[in-house]
């Protein structure tokens, strides 16, 4: 056998054991993905009770993010390690790096958790962004919304997700009240941008540096939560090209291993705007699940693994409904759909606007 083959061989060595820091669904969805390649994986999280990752993996932690005797065990039992989501604390990430492959690495994470520096770093590639400025304080506020002249958006820099932290705001506002309520002193301020869409890019990449993109999606939200994806979506060819030209540029400049999402707006002008990055399973990309040849969480796996990516070929056209809490009145019907399929994450405590699973559907053969 060839040294070629024989390394080929190792990477698929069922001992082999992936890491993955937080036990909700994005993290159980991997350890699916994880154990179709035959590799183990075992869940880090401080959660208790009810882990949808945690309940599925071969073994799980449960543990705070800056507890160093627990994370050094759980990396003496690892081969790499990824993360269900991009606020674990850079010095956990750090830490865990001495001892295995991390992914996405440390320069994504750093970006990503802060919606400055994501967008610095979009326009330092030349991605066009919706105008921004740094409040650090109410005296920003106001001198920021006199330039602005119109309607924004104040968002914390750190820690915001599903529309939280964050508020509309006006010029008639009172600035003050508006400010004191996010209880920050770094937000940023946007300008309101007029989207007719809301698309989303992803891309994956390896180990050696190759690049797979998906097809994008375009996505619709209520209350700020993503309500449903459809793709691939139905973009023009300019806008297509300058998406996925954009999440490759920004995998290739923060030399993630794993995946990047990238959020963008389509403007009433159409043209394409940054949003956000997140490194990442992304819940717009679920319907990839069945709807392409390997799925973002399958892609994320092979990347972590250190095994070439699969084919992100896509099997006609797909929609993807979250469920949330409110929706688990209508899982009778849904289950007796048969051409849905149902994915359930497992958590017991059913809450309003929770994630508790989605539903994707075929809905064209092309
Ligand atoms: P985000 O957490 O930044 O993804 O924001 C949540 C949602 O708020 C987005 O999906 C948009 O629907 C809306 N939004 C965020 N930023 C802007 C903006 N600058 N202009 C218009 N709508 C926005």
């Amino acid at each position: 056998m060839s040294q070629k083959s024989q390394n080929n061989l190792s990477m698929f060595t069922p001992q082999k054991t992936i890491g993955i820091l937080g036990s909700g669904q994005l993290g159980r969805m991997l350890v699916i993905a994880a154990s179709q390649l035959g590799l183990r994986t075992h869940v880090y999280a401080p959660d208790a009770s009810n882990s949808p990752a945690g309940d599925i993996a071969h073994e799980s932690t449960q543990a705070n993010y800056d507890d160093r005797k627990s994370l050094a065990l759980f990396a003496n039992n690892i081969d790499a390690v990824t993360s269900e989501f991009e606020n674990v604390p850079a010095s956990t990430m750090a830490f865990l790096s001495q001892h295995c492959l991390v992914s996405p690495g440390q320069a994504a994470l750093h970006t990503a958790q802060h919606r400055i520096r994501e967008k610095k770093l979009a326009q330092k590639l030349g991605i066009k962004t919706p105008a921004f400025w740094h409040i650090a304080n109410v005296a920003d506020l106001h001198a920021a919304m006199t330039e602005l002249n119109g309607n924004g958006i104040l968002k914390t820099c750190q820690l915001g997700y599903d529309g939280k932290g964050q508020a509309k705001i006006s010029s008639g506002d009172d600035l003050d009240v508006i400010f004191k309520s996010l209880q920050t002193n770094d937000a940023i301020l946007e300008e309101m941008v007029p989207f007719c869409a809301e698309a989303s890019f992803l891309a994956a990449r390896s180990t050696d540096g190759t690049v797979s993109l998906f097809p994008p999606s375009l996505n619709y939200h209520n209350n700020g939560i993503l309500a449903r994806s459809i793709a691939p979506a139905d973009l023009s060819d300019a806008l297509l090209n300058s998406g996925q030209t954009a999440v490759h540029d920004l995998a290739n400049a923060l030399d993630v291993v794993g995946l990047l999402a990238l959020e963008t707006f389509v403007t009433d002008d159409n043209q394409l705007l940054f949003n956000e990055i997140a490194p990442r399973p992304h819940n717009s990309f679920h319907w990839t699940i069945e709807g392409c040849a390997c799925s973002q969480f399958t892609q994320l796996i092979r990347a972590v693994a250190g095994m070439p990516l699969g084919s992100t070929h896509c099997y006609g056209k797909w929609q993807m409904d979250n469920l949330l809490g409110e929706d688990m009145t209508r899982l009778g019907e849904l289950s007796n759909t048969p051409e849905v399929h149902l994915h359930l994450y497992g958590k017991t405590e059913i809450k309003i606007g929770r994630k508790m699973g989605h539903t994707n559907r075929q809905i064209s053969l092309k």
